[in-house]
Formats: structure tokens, C-alpha cells, sequence
């Protein structure tokens, strides 16, 4: 059985109020068990048009963006750290995010980010020497990443939507796994007198970007320091250490 847009989202409305699944359930006269998996992130949703909702005017599709699943805010961080879009014949749009060979686990984890998200669409994986190619093709990726536009990220203004940001608050840890994975390290900081401390760094040519990290580590209450590059580190200890739940060396 299909529920129009309307009900799912005041369903999650109501759950962001306190309510049960079962008060849910009881007020809007549905079925527990149906309730208990839209509050679990399986509402109909990304591209699976269901009544009630208008299509959107882009790629027709209907789009629930406040209920994506946390896997989105990781699959944004990748996106804004190595990915891109292209436009391809009849509205269809091709999302390619690129990763180094050496950390199958991170591209495990993008993969499944990207079924998670758009499960309709065929994950295709290129090898290249010391790299491979994440690719699947929807005419809904731009309504999910509408910082798409004409040249490089870094030419052009970057900016996350406020339902992207109110995804990010909810789920910081993944949006810094994400652009860590992709643009970021964990490394060991020598100095003299043989210190030595593991510290987190992410880089990116786009400024944009770089705040973007910045904001996601302050939502943390993660300190934060920028070096006369384009370099941002993590370094104090709580904080690598708080960085090392979630993130940790890429595998
Ligand atoms: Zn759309």
C-alpha cells in the first residue's frame, strides 16, 4: 500500500515531537509496523513517485529530502570532495565519484552509500591504474546534489541547501567521514625532541568546501586550524581522538 507524501512527513513531524510509532500509528490510523519504517529512514522515497506528492519540475520524480537516510550525508561528503555530475541524453545525469585504489573499504562504503541512496540505479565500478570510478545514472542526482553547475567545484560558488544543512546537523560525523575519505588523512605529526601525534588534515582546492568541513567540525565542537595553504587540521588530542569513533584511518 502506498501513503501520500503529506502523511510520511507529518509522521516524521510527529516523531520529531516525541511521539511513538504506536501514538503515531493510532492518530493518523496506520499500521505500526508501516510507521516504524518510514521513523527508520525506509519511507518511500528518493525517486519513487507516490500520490500525494507532486513530481518534482527537474526529473519528475518525488522527493522526500528531509527523511534520506545518514548514508546521504556521507555520499554528499564524497560527492563534494571527489565527485561530479554530467549531463547525458534525455534528463539522465551521471554521478561518478572517484577513489584511490588503496582504500577498498572506503569504496565499499561509497558504494553502498550510492545503492542506499538510489537504489533504483545500477552501481557500475571502473578500474583505472590507481584509482577506480563510482558511477550511476539518475535524473534525480541533481535535485540531490543541486551544487552541480557548469566548471570545477572550486570556480564556483558551493553552498548546501537549508534541507542539506538540517541533514549535516543531524549527522556531522558522516558528512566528515565522507569528505575525509575523499579529500582527507590521518597522519602522525613529528616534531623535535621525537613528539609524535596523530592528527587529522582534509584539503580542497574550493573554499566553500573548506568552510563546509569547518562548520561540520564545529557542530562536533571539534577545534579546527588552517595552515597558509588550503590545509585544515584536526590536532588536538580529544579531538582526533572524537574524529577516531567515526572516521579513523582510511582502510
Ligand atoms: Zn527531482
Amino acid at each position: 500500500m502506498t501513503h501520500s507524501g503529506d502523511v510520511v512527513s507529518h509522521s516524521l513531524d510527529l516523531a520529531e515531537e516525541g511521539c511513538s510509532a504506536t501514538e503515531i500509528g493510532r492518530m493518523l490510523r496506520l499500521p505500526r509496523a508501516t510507521v516504524r519504517d518510514w521513523l527508520h529512514g525506509r519511507a518511500p522515497r528518493r525517486g519513487a513517485p507516490y500520490p500525494g506528492l507532486l513530481g518534482c519540475a527537474q526529473c519528475g520524480g518525488a522527493h522526500d529530502f528531509e527523511g534520506l537516510p545518514p548514508a546521504y550525508v556521507q555520499l554528499l561528503g564524497l560527492y563534494l570532495g571527489d565527485g561530479c555530475l554530467s549531463a547525458h541524453p534525455r534528463g539522465v545525469f551521471k554521478l561518478r565519484i572517484s577513489l584511490d585504489a588503496c582504500y577498498p573499504g572506503v569504496m565499499e562504503e561509497c558504494e553502498d552509500a550510492m545503492r542506499e541512496v538510489m537504489p533504483r540505479s545500477r552501481l557500475n565500478r571502473v578500474s583505472y591504474c590507481t584509482w577506480f570510478e563510482l558511477y550511476s545514472y539518475s535524473k534525480s542526482w541533481p535535485c540531490l546534489f543541486p551544487q552541480h553547475g557548469p566548471g570545477k567545484k572550486h570556480d564556483r560558488p558551493i553552498r548546501l541547501t537549508a534541507w542539506q544543512w538540517r541533514l549535516v546537523s543531524k549527522r556531522p560525523d558522516r558528512l566528515l567521514r565522507g569528505l575525509l575519505h575523499s579529500d582527507g588523512c590521518r597522519f602522525r605529526n613529528t616534531g623535535r625532541g621525537g613528539w609524535s601525534h596523530p592528527r587529522y588534515s582534509f584539503d580542497n582546492k574550493s573554499l566553500d568546501i573548506r568552510v563546509i568541513f569547518c562548520a561540520a567540525c564545529e557542530l562536533l565542537g571539534l577545534h579546527w586550524t588552517t595552515s597558509a595553504n588550503r590545509t585544515i587540521y584536526v590536532s588536538r588530542k580529544d579531538d582526533v581522538a572524537l574524529l577516531d569513533l567515526f572516521v579513523g584511518p582510511k582502510r
